[in-house]
């Protein structure tokens, strides 16, 4: 079923050409649940220092410090302000990282997302599902356009730059759907806009392939992706892992009947 779509004539505009978008899926049920999301990070731009990342403990040498900070500043492809179109693309052949999470219900007021801790999870073992509730991260490559997501008129070569996606299970099912048939999340451009009541992203496809693939830049991509390729940024900007026990503590005010042991500390990773 190609009869509509030509993906070399419409769907690029390195050649000035107009491009099809779809129309993004916004489940209210979900997007209701992305109210109370930001008690974990999801849609901030990663400078804050006050943020835990839980790959802090990595770091166990000066050399190694050094290099983690000088990969620590890859900003979120998200945008942050209404009216401001993004265009990027997944990096192929790079891992994307999960996180299943837990919506816990009247913790913190709103309630509160956290990332499953596996072992003795209360939730878990409640058979909470959070199968349908990760959080993804994955490189992207952030394209400088105008702010209709398009090339200046004879772009050969676009500007571009690495970042990531960090995606709710909503943000991730918008972007899944974008492909079309013969397409998969790696073969497209796409286009973030801010929702106008500033509660997630309208996701849409822009073009197929990707211009930087288009573009002839798999090389320089790779080489922007690679010091990321252990996936320690990547986990980090999942969020805090809390342990079963802190989770018991959230949901009931104390750890209960459990006595921490080492394999719950451990668990925690
Ligand atoms: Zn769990």
């Amino acid at each position: 079923m190609t009869t509509s779509r030509n993906p070399f004539i419409e769907d690029d505009d390195l050649a000035g050409i107009p491009t099809t978008t779809t129309a993004p899926a916004t489940p209210k049920a979900a997007e209701a649940k992305q109210v109370a999301k930001p008690a974990i990070k999801t849609n901030r731009i990663m400078s804050a220092t006050t943020e835990e990342d839980d790959d802090s403990d990595a770091v166990d040498l000066v050399a190694d410090h050094d290099h983690l900070k000088a990969k620590a500043v890859l900003p979120c492809v998200f945008p942050k302000e209404s009216n401001k179109t993004v265009r990027y693309a997944l990096v192929k052949d790079f891992k994307a990282y999960q996180r299943y999470t837990h919506f816990l219900e009247g913790v913190n007021g709103k309630g509160l997302t956290v990332i499953c801790p596996g072992k003795d999870c209360p939730e878990c073992a409640k058979g909470g599902y959070h199968s349908s509730r990760r959080k993804i991260a994955a490189l992207a490559i952030k394209y400088e356009t105008g702010n209709d997501g398009k090339f200046a008129q004879g772009t050969t070569k676009p500007s571009l730059s690495l970042s990531f996606v960090n995606l709710s299970p909503t943000a991730y099912s918008v972007m899944s759907e974008c492909p079309s048939e013969s397409e998969d999340v790696y073969s497209i451009d796409f286009k973030c806009i801010l929702k106008s009541n500033k509660i997630g992203w309208d996701i849409f496809r822009m073009s197929s392939p990707p211009a930087y693939v288009k573009a002839g830049m798999e090389a320089e991509v790779a080489e922007l992706a690679a010091p990321y390729a252990d996936g320690k940024v990547l986990k980090s900007r999942l969020g805090k892992v809390v342990s079963a026990i802190e989770m018991k503590v959230m949901l009931y005010g104390s750890a209960a009947d459990t006595t921490p042991t080492l394999d719950d500390l451990e668990s925690v990773l």
